[in-house]
């Protein structure tokens, strides 16, 4: 297995709905890494998803209703990075994907320019 069929595998085994699947009948119907073919914001930290960029690409049954989700290249990346600690039940959950959360608003607010 290569290094990056590697690191696709941890980033489309990350959960990024933890705790909020879970209502009867949510299901994934698809969770891959693909090649955007447009533009539009990551799921996750709301920054702008460039064409050609390497994303998941998610859609799912989501209480009742269908969604798709994309997470841009860096979010990716912060997914691939989380290892679970089995023996650490209090460790905290992808600190480096969390602290991505909503990039895009903490960027606007504090007025830099979107830098990748
Ligand atoms: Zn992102």
């Amino acid at each position: 297995m290569s290094n990056l069929e590697k690191s696709d595998e941890l980033i489309l085994s990350f959960d990024p709905f933890e705790g909020d699947f879970g209502e009867q009948g949510d299901k994934v119907f698809s969770n891959k890494m693909v090649v955007a073919r447009k533009e539009g914001p990551c799921a996750h930290c709301g920054l702008e998803i460039q064409k050609g960029e390497r994303v998941r690409s998610q859609s799912s049954k989501f209480d009742g209703q269908l969604m798709s989700h994309r997470w841009c290249a860096l979010c990716c990346t912060a997914m691939a990075l989380y290892v679970p600690d089995d023996d650490d039940e209090d460790s905290e959950v992808g600190a480096e994907y969390e602290a991505r959360s909503r990039l895009a608003e903490k960027q606007k607010a504090e007025g830099q320019p979107c830098q990748s």
